[in-house]
């Protein structure tokens, strides 16, 4: 309707900025920020700002169900009924020869809750599998461990208002300065209002957000476990630690102790690079700091060594007792809108819905009673690269993928996109014809995007927002959860004939009832009079939770946070060597998000970036006879790429970096950082390293 005027959230990383949508005269949607919204007040960053060019570009919206009956036929258009007939009968066929176990999810860190809640129903209810994943398995399942081993739930402490309370900020492997511009943009104006406020970036590359900080950590690739035990190490010779809160409401700190005195502040400056001078800096600003914030993403998440590296950094809040009160806690910073609101559904294949364990009887005993299921299987289900991997081995027979491109964005994709080939039948359910994994599906299915339906999502600082419908989706679109639940429905099962969204809404937040996560009293009316809320909100005129553990109880048995102890210093696993001599690092850019399915259609967007480009030192250029502009050849065990070089002193010596968004449809294959990534994972979050890869760079020359 013209005029009319609704309020949204960006449907892009988990900052979590409000937006007010409108239609102008020319039907055209038109976005600002919300100045009443308590995350960004009004503020948005480039990509936000763009979101009505994605929303009123409809020209590669898939627009009607498309269906290939064998791989040596193209796709054609079928109607819902063929295409939604043809998904049950696959679905159940494949079932019945192979077992519940041979059919997967992999859904997206984008999916409303209502969606991942339904998706997460269907399989591990009843499919009779925990075999759904999801891309937030690449991005914050390292986070998650961190969360739940050191306070006994996966529960994020503060929130962004403690940013104006906080003194002290370390915000490792993180550039929130491009990948979360609001909630950088409220830390520089806390420090440009307060000067005595000191910011700690710790890097390899000199990015945006480092060149604002205080103090640059440019530390070694993988060795950021030696750098916070180095400083831990500091806090304690120098007595900056908080003896009360460790007596009283931690455990383990004799372990951690002992670990961190174990290298002195000479070898730990040495193994991570960074001077003992900023070690010893570091320490004493984080020591004497009255609120310490920590703020980390992918630079830690991302590695095979990422649980390690995250309790490394907890660890520096719980000895100095900076949890709990105003101005203070590790924040570990979501890359996707709704990353949060998918692990409180328990959407991984480790989960289980409202923060219970898949590994406890009685917990899946619980959650089986509440759907009216016999039981949930105790088996955990594949992890994100563990179905690709159960794909090639023929153990995975089917995969429906939602709103994701892993043809992108999966660790040494080469290999994956060979597996998704061996899949017996594979169903992409999707907005936009620009993801390179809509090319490899046997079944399409057009979704609505954002504006389009209607559902919650919970952005980084636990804060829930309801997203109202604005347009109809395009051609024959429609919402998740009405494709999941018509599918579930044509299985022949019970309990997915909602009337609306807001039923299954309601469903789970009756599911939250008396837990750490309870929010069965925010009702959809709430949302929408009211604004957004922090979970949990356990009570009618509950206002919403901004600080968690104010009590200094922890959720664990003990009620005390736990130090634990990283079992490695660093990726021992591979090391630089005569034949990869560097170290690859993947990231993302100011104006580009994610696989650039939405931020690839807007021109402006792309002038920033017009194409990838690898960062190389002026030394190891100089070595390789590489000059800035020239094609790098760049080379891994798993595979290859081309592109220009920009010789620059961001990165140091022996690190390359390529940003991770370019696919093949956008360019080609030769432009596909995850060609060369690998896909070793970190043994407990089962999350991908991105953050470090060998590799040989040379000039490329045309033969
Ligand atoms: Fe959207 Fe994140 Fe930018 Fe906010 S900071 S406008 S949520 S992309």
């Amino acid at each position: 309707m013209i005029g009319k005027e609704v309020k949204s959230t960006c449907s892009y990383c988990g900052v979590g900025c409000g937006v007010v949508v409108k239609k102008n005269a020319h039907n055209r949607i038109e976005v600002e920020g919300d100045k009443n919204h308590p995350v960004n007040k009004g503020m948005l960053c480039s990509k936000g700002m763009n979101l009505h060019y994605v929303v009123n570009d409809t020209s590669d919206r898939i627009l009607y169900p498309e269906m290939r009956w064998s791989r040596s036929h193209p796709r054609e258009r079928v109607s819902w009924d063929d295409a939604m007939n043809r998904a049950a009968g696959v679905f159940k066929s494949i079932i019945r020869k192979h077992g519940p176990d041979s059919v997967g999810f992999y859904v997206s860190g984008q999916c409303l809750t209502e969606e991942y809640y339904i998706a997460n129903k269907l399989t591990k209810g009843f499919l009779g599998t925990n075999n759904i994943d999801t891309n937030s398995r690449l991005c914050m399942s390292s986070a998650v461990v961190g969360y739940k081993k050191t306070f006994g739930e996966d529960s994020v402490p503060g929130s962004y208002d403690d940013i104006e309370l906080a003194d002290c900020f370390l915000i490792a492997g993180a550039n929130p300065a491009w990948c979360h511009p609001i909630l950088f943009r409220r830390i520089e104006k806390h420090k440009e209002e307060n000067p005595e406020v000191k910011i700690i970036v710790a890097d390899p590359r000199k990015t945006d957000s480092a060149n604002f900080a205080d103090l640059h950590l440019q530390l070694l690739p993988g060795t950021d476990v030696i750098l916070y035990n180095a400083i831990g190490r500091q806090l304690l010779k120098k007595g900056l630690i908080d003896k009360n809160f460790i007596k009283n409401h931690t455990e383990g700190f004799k372990e951690f102790k002992d670990r961190v005195m174990e290298l002195s502040l000479g070898q730990s400056s040495k193994l991570c690079g960074v001077p003992a001078s900023d070690i010893k800096k570091a320490a004493s600003l984080i020591g004497r700091s009255k609120g310490f914030i920590s703020m980390w993403a992918m630079g830690l998440n991302q590695s095979v060594v990422g649980s390690d590296k995250n309790f490394s950094l907890l660890n520096l809040s719980l000895v100095t007792g900076q949890v709990g009160k105003p101005g203070c806690g590790p924040f570990s910073l979501t890359g996707q809108p709704n990353a949060m609101g998918g692990r409180e559904v328990g959407g991984m294949a480790n989960l289980l819905a409202v923060h219970k364990d898949l590994m406890n009887e009685e917990h899946r005993k619980e959650v089986a009673r509440f759907w009216g299921v016999d039981d949930i299987s105790p088996k955990p289900g594949y992890t994100a690269t563990e179905m690709f991997d159960a794909l090639e081995e023929g153990k995975l027979k089917a995969i429906w993928i939602i709103c994701t491109n892993p043809m992108v964005s999966l660790p040494n994709v080469r290999k994956a996109e060979k597996a998704l080939k061996k899949a017996k039948f594979v169903v992409v359910q999707d907005i936009s014809h620009k993801s390179d994994t809509v090319d490899l599906a046997d079944l399409v299915l057009p979704a609505a995007g954002w504006l389009e339906k209607e559902g919650t999502m919970t952005n980084s600082e636990r804060r829930i927002s309801y997203l109202e419908k604005h347009i109809h989706p395009p051609g024959e679109a429609r919402p998740d959860v009405d494709i999941l639940c018509d599918f579930a429905q044509r299985m022949g099962f019970r309990g997915f004939n909602y009337n609306n969204t807001e039923e299954i809404y309601r469903e789970y937040t009756q599911m939250t009832r008396g837990t750490n996560i309870d929010i069965s009293h925010l009702s959809y009316d709430r949302l929408k009079n009211e604004g957004t809320f922090q979970w949990p909100v356990p009570e009618y005129r509950h206002a919403g939770t901004p600080r968690l553990f104010q009590d200094k109880k922890f959720y664990t048995p003990s009620q005390k946070a736990v130090f634990n102890i990283p079992v490695s210093n660093g990726n021992s696993l591979t090391k630089p060597n005569s034949e990869y001599p560097l170290i690859l690092t993947t990231g993302r850019i100011r104006d580009q998000w994610h696989t650039m399915t939405k931020t690839g259609k807007v021109a402006r967007l792309k002038t920033h970036y017009p194409d990838p480009v690898l960062e190389i030192n002026l030394v190891d250029a100089y070595l390789n006879n590489i000059k800035n502009g020239d094609v790098a050849e760049v080379k891994s065990p798993s595979g290859t790429v081309r592109l220009r070089a920009k010789v620059t002193e961001n990165v140091r010596e022996g690190v390359v970096f390529m940003p991770m968004h370019w696919g093949k449809q956008l360019n080609h294959d030769l432009n596909r950082a995850n060609n060369l990534t690998s896909d070793r994972v970190d043994p407990l979050s089962k999350e991908p390293d991105f953050k470090y890869t060998t590799v040989s760079v040379q000039k490329f020359r045309k033969k």
